[in-house]
Parts: C-alpha cells; sequence; structure tokens
C-alpha cells in the first residue's frame, strides 16, 4: 500500500499506552476485493483486556479532572490529524474493507466531523439548579462522566462507528477500551496513532485486537467499565447484554435494521431514484440503515422499477481503488452467500431480476448490483437484512397498508419516504416505527442528529447533543441548612 506517511499501517495493538507488535502468529487481515493479506495485527484476549481497562481507569481520573476546554482541545488536533492524513486513511480502510477509495476519504471526513462536533460539545455539558423543595434547601444537578467505556465496533465503517462513540465518550472525560472487527482493526489503529499524536494521555484508549468472545467477555465482566459501547448484530448486541447484566451496565446498542423505503404516487421519481441509490447501494447495501425493502405505490410502480433498474446498471462494481467504481466487494463469503440465497428465495417464489441478479462476472466477492421485481412479504427479503447490493420492489396500493407493512418488522433504525403531500409527510413520519425518518432523502446519518433505533434495534443515540449525554451519571447533591 502507497501511503503518505507509511508509520500509520501498523500491525500492533495498543493496550494501556503500550504497542504489542502481531509477530507471524497474529490474525491476518485480507484485502476483500483480492483476497490478498495485507497484514498481521496481535491476537490479544482478557489478559491484555483487563490491563487495558486498569490502564483506562487511572488514565480516565485525570482526563476527567482536567477542564472541558483542555479535551476539547486535543480532540480538536485529532480530528485535524484525521483530516490531515484523510489521503492515508481512506488508503488504509479500501484496502481492508473494499469500498471504492471516494467513499473511504467520505467516511475519513464523516468519522472526523463525530470527533469536531464532540470538541465542541465538550464545552457544553450543563447541569441544573433546580428550584428546592424547602426554604433551607437547594437542588443542584451535575453530570460527571460515566468512568471507563468499553467499545465493540463492526467491519461496515472501520472508522466512523469508533469516532461517533469516542468523540462523546472523551469529550465527556472518559477513558475508552475499543475492539475493532476482526476483518478491519489497521483504521482502528491508524487513528489510536494519531490521538497519541494528538496529545491523549497514555492508556484513555487502548485498541485491542484478537478474540471478540474473550475481549467482549472480560469487558462486560470487568466492574470497572461502567458503560458498553457496541455496534453490530442483534444476535450479539443481545449476548452482550446478558453479559453485561451481573455489573448493570450502561449500554449503548446500535443493531440491525430493515429500513423500509416508501415511494408515494405523489413523490417526485427522480428524486427517489436518486435517494434509493444511496439509501440502498452505499458501502455496498452493507450499512445498518440501508434500504431494505422498497416499498413503491402502485401507479408510479413500473415507472419506479424502470428508472431504478436503469440507474443501477450504470453503477460500476470493482477494485476500489481503480477509478470510477461505485461498488466494491462484499466483506466476505458468508455475506456473499446471503446475497444468493435471498435471491434466490425471491425468484423461486414469484419474484422477477430486473437488473443484476448474480455473481459479478469479476469473481471473488463480486456481486452484481440487483434490482427484484413482483416481491412479496413470503420472501426472505421482507424479514431479514440482506447486507448487499439488492434493491426489492414490493407493490402497494394505499398508505394505511404500507404503513401496516413498513411496521410489520422486529426492527425499527431507519425509514425513508417520498412524498409531496405535506398531511402525508407529517402522518407518515408519526406512524412510522422507527428510530428516524428520511422523508425525501436517502441520507440520514450526519454528526448534528441523533442516530440510533428502537425495539431490536438497540438502545440509545449517537451523535448530536443527545449523544453525549450517553456517556454521563447525572449527580443530585441537596444543599441543607442554608
Ligand atoms: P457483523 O454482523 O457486523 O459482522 P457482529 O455482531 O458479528 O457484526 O460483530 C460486530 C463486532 O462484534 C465485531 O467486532 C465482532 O468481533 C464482535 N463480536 C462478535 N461476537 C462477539 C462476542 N460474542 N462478544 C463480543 N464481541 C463479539
Amino acid at each position: 500500500m502507497e501511503l503518505n506517511d507509511a508509520t500509520l499501517f501498523r500491525q500492533a495493538a495498543l493496550v494501556g499506552g503500550h504497542w504489542i507488535e502481531a509477530g507471524d502468529n497474529g490474525i491476518a487481515v485480507d484485502n476483500p476485493a483480492t483476497g490478498e493479506i495485507i497484514g498481521r495485527v496481535p491476537n490479544l484476549g482478557a489478559a491484555e483486556t483487563k490491563a487495558a481497562i486498569s490502564a483506562a481507569e487511572i488514565a480516565q481520573k485525570e482526563w476527567a479532572a482536567r477542564t472541558a476546554k483542555d479535551r476539547s482541545v486535543i480532540l480538536r488536533r485529532w480530528f485535524q490529524l484525521m483530516m490531515d492524513n484523510q489521503d492515508d486513511l481512506g488508503r488504509i480502510l479500501t484496502s481492508e474493507q473494499g469500498k471504492p477509495l471516494a467513499e473511504a476519504k467520505g467516511e475519513i471526513a464523516y468519522g472526523a466531523s463525530f470527533i469536531e462536533w464532540f470538541a465542541e460539545e465538550a464545552r457544553r455539558v450543563y447541569g441544573d439548579i433546580v428550584p428546592g423543595h424547602q426554604k433551607d434547601k437547594r437542588i443542584l444537578v451535575m453530570k460527571q462522566p460515566i468512568g471507563v467505556v468499553a467499545a465493540i465496533t463492526p467491519w461496515n465503517f472501520p472508522n466512523a462507528m469508533i469516532t461517533r462513540k469516542a468523540g462523546p465518550a472523551f469529550a465527556a472525560g472518559c477513558a475508552m477500551v475499543l475492539k475493532p472487527a476482526s476483518q478491519t482493526p489497521f483504521s482502528a489503529i491508524a487513528i489510536a496513532i494519531l490521538a497519541e499524536r494528538a496529545g491523549f494521555p497514555k492508556g484513555l484508549f487502548s485498541v485491542l485486537t484478537g478474540s471478540a468472545r474473550a475481549i467482549g467477555g472480560e469487558m462486560t465482566a470487568s466492574p470497572v467499565v461502567r458503560k458498553l459501547t457496541f455496534t453490530g448484530s442483534t444476535e450479539v448486541g443481545a449476548e452482550l447484554y446478558r453479559q453485561s447484566a451481573p455489573t448493570i451496565k450502561k449500554l449503548g446498542l446500535e443493531l440491525g435494521g430493515n429500513a423500509p423505503f416508501i415511494v408515494f404516487d405523489d413523490a417526485d421519481l427522480d428524486a427517489a431514484v436518486e435517494g434509493a441509490l444511496i439509501a440502498k447501494f452505499r458501502n455496498n447495501g452493507q450499512t445498518c440503515v440501508c434500504a431494505n425493502r422498497l416499498y413503491v405505490q402502485d401507479g408510479v410502480y413500473d415507472a419506479f422499477a424502470e428508472k431504478l433498474s436503469k440507474a443501477v446498471g450504470a453503477l460500476k462494481t470493482g477494485n476500489g481503488f481503480d477509478e470510477g467504481i461505485n461498488l466494491g466487494p462484499l466483506i466476505d463469503e458468508s455475506a456473499l452467500a446471503k446475497v444468493e440465497e435471498h435471491v434466490a428465495d425471491a425468484l423461486s417464489k414469484g419474484g422477477r431480476v430486473v437488473a443484476g441478479g448474480q455473481r459479478h462476472p469479476l469473481g471473488g466477492r463480486f456481486y452484481e448490483a440487483t434490482v427484484l421485481a413482483d416481491v412479496t412479504p413470503a420472501m426472505a427479503v421482507a424479514k431479514e437484512e440482506t447486507f448487499g447490493p439488492v434493491a426489492p420492489l414490493f407493490r402497494f396500493k394505499d398508505e394505511a397498508d404500507v404503513i401496516i407493512q413498513a411496521n410489520d418488522t422486529e426492527f425499527g433504525l431507519a425509514s425513508y419516504f417520498y412524498a409531496k403531500d405535506l398531511a402525508r409527510v407529517f402522518r407518515v413520519a408519526e406512524a412510522l416505527e422507527y428510530g428516524m425518518v428520511g422523508v425525501n432523502t436517502g441520507l440520514i446519518s450526519t454528526a448534528e442528529a441523533p442516530f440510533g433505533g428502537v425495539k431490536l434495534s438497540g438502545l440509545g443515540r449517537e451523535g448530536s447533543k443527545y449523544g453525549i449525554e450517553e456517556f454521563t451519571e447525572i449527580k443530585y447533591v441537596c444543599l441543607g441548612g442554608i
């Protein structure tokens, strides 16, 4: 890999301020576009996790005692270093995750924006003075950092899923012990290197690579860890929830989604197609807010299917380092197998391919950008998250009916719809049982807004002014004898 600063690619983990090199027995990380091994990271477990947590416990106290402005200045420096190294961070990201380089650099800017935002929010963690209940009493409410935070993050956004947790945690005065996904550890390691350069105190931020079970087990069992923040599957989230019960940890869970994308008769169809391309095909369909079920009203179904197929047909799939590529490979063989299963299942139950529909001629982990028509609720795509480049089009008749269908899922993360009628916009936005609703837009994630889901999609919100609250505890002080 060609980097301007080769030291940002490091085959090591950071444990309590000490680097541990991978060696030949480390876990191999490959490039999903080529299958080539790009490097190794150490296979760490419970002992190193324990050491990282102990170091974090010490560092956190000193960090919390600083002024909010001091923390803010260091975070701001970290943000700036990410932006100064955007090209290199983007290259590292594409090489381990596969997304097109332009999209990877976009993720670096998006990821860095959480550090910038929370560097600003660090100084605005206000308490309250509440009118007392007795003449001689005053009620003070203060917000204090929750303490040591453990974070477990996925491979689909190797940078941003970390910064969205780390930004508010460090801003609030917490320390963090992170386990990034084993498929994409190098992006995490690179930002830890930049954190050191930004002036983070030793031990405040550890990055542990290795066994998810061993590291996660120690994180959840430790009484020192007061909060666990996780982004990943609902299955693993539920397991971590169970494991965290004995120590009554605060939990932030960003889990799976099954987003509906509804196109009403009165929608601007070209805008809806553009929104669907972003909501469905960004990151090759591998985001938890990706449109999973596209409901199109009867009157515009055929026109929308035709326009979308045409647009999807123009998307270019390939190695993320090549020019003009829109879609990269899927992350691994099991992701590819799931996409194949979902398409085969839809076809066996009467679905019809209108674009793509098979593995890409490039071979490897590439799959064609696909549009399926005549999709029904009986098919797997209606119930499960596909996490791949497949847009299934369902037909619906009226608003009441589509709301029932859209809400007929155990998930509740993102939802989208396109309509012009103002009354309808309000009715539908209020009726969708989701944490987030995009109206006439396919892109909703930003540092300023609260990201999160309801039902099996998780607990808590990330980003926005609400995001920092998740890393604080409220303390009530009753002043008497006044
Ligand atoms: P995805 O479906 O995005 O791969 P997973 O939920 O399988 O999501 O994994 C997300 C993150 O959780 C990864 O970092 C993974 O290593 C970690 N993980 C998986 N299983 C466990 C576990 N039992 N305990 C702790 N972490 C886990």
